[in-house]
């Protein structure tokens, strides 16, 4: 038992997998390994903790926080569909928190910036956790810089491309700011998910939740697959893209969402695309209940992440009918 127990601090390469008690030790990501070393590293997990920009109840600053926690019963087996350990071919490290000032808001845009370009600056994809949905503005920035023009795969119950005034830190216009500065490559991104209306669809394609629903898992893979093609595809997931029933910790319900099992489906089929990096944003921990929210962003980043491994050649294994 000599190597088991806080692998957060006391694991000494980003390969290992530590028996842990489940329900105590030090809470990383997926039990990743605390580090802002990135030499050899694939995935840089860090929180981004600011919620100043909801428009309606706050509490997403608690976000990465929780996410963490929830993260550990699916860091204590292998992946499920996949049937692999991610972690013995794919290097994640959890690089903590970007550290800002609320009081000062106006410094938060670049303080995110500067902390996402270093992640790539190191070699790492990072992988965010909010904080409300402005976060992925600064970071889109960051990954746009290092990348050019990225394509956007935006999960959300919101267009969040209202009338933007270029300055406001909103979680409601930042993507109409993203495509207005050329950060974000429209004609080979989608929004999907959505239920709010918008009298411009400001060059995205726009699957909403009902076609989903009606149209089916497999459609909509087919859409975001043709559009995106070799592009650099960046992943932003709004959990209020989920319904209230599968994701009540949020700061902006809209009923009619995504269930937890097709957002699964959706990010599942995304493999062999040229993924570059992901947000998971807009949970709330105050508004949640037994994890539900919580849980569910942990599911869709270690998902992500399981597709990155089976790019550096993790290989499949099934047991049962899939
Ligand atoms: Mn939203
Ligand atoms: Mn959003």
């Amino acid at each position: 038992m000599d190597k088991a127990g806080d692998q957060a601090f006391r694991a000494q390469n980003n390969r290992e997998r530590w028996v842990e008690n489940t329900y105590g030790g030090a809470l990383s990501f997926l039990r990743r390994r605390y580090s802002r070393d990135l030499n050899g590293v694939d995935v840089a997990v860090t929180g981004l903790p600011y919620d100043a920009s909801v428009t309606y109840r706050p509490g997403c600053r608690l976000g990465p926080r929780a996410v963490r926690a929830a993260s550990v019963q699916l860091a204590e087996l292998k992946a499920f569909p996949f049937g692999f350990d991610p972690f013995e071919v794919l290097a994640v490290v959890d690089y903590g928190d970007c550290l800002m000032d609320p009081h000062h808001p106006e410094s938060v845009v670049g303080d995110i910036e500067a902390h996402i370009a270093g992640i790539l600056a190191g070699g790492a994809k990072p992988l965010s956790l909010g904080g409300d949905h402005f976060v992925a503005y600064p970071v889109l920035r960051a990954v746009a810089a290092h990348h050019g023009p990225v394509a956007l795969l935006q999960f959300d119950a919101h267009c969040d491309t209202w009338t933007d005034d270029g300055k406001g830190l909103d979680h409601g216009t930042m993507f109409a700011r993203a495509v207005s500065e050329g950060i974000v490559d429209v004609e080979h991104s989608t929004q999907i998910g959505l239920r709010t209306f918008n009298d411009s669809d400001h060059g995205f394609e726009i699957l909403t939740a009902p076609w989903v629903h009606r149209q089916g898992i497999g459609a909509a893979v087919d859409v975001i697959r043709e559009r995106v093609g070799d592009a650099p595809l960046y992943i932003s997931f709004d959990i209020d893209g989920l319904d209230p029933a599968f994701a009540p910790g949020t700061g902006t319900p809209v009923l009619g969402g995504l269930a937890s099992w097709q957002a699964l489906e959706l990010i599942r089929g995304l493999g062999g695309l040229n993924l570059v990096g992901m947000d998971v944003v807009e949970v709330s921990p105050p508004y949640d209940h037994a994890e539900i929210t919580a849980l569910a962003a942990a599911t869709v980043a270690h998902d992500w992440l399981c597709l990155l491994a089976e790019a550096k050649g993790a290989e499949r294994k099934m047991v049962g009918r899939l």
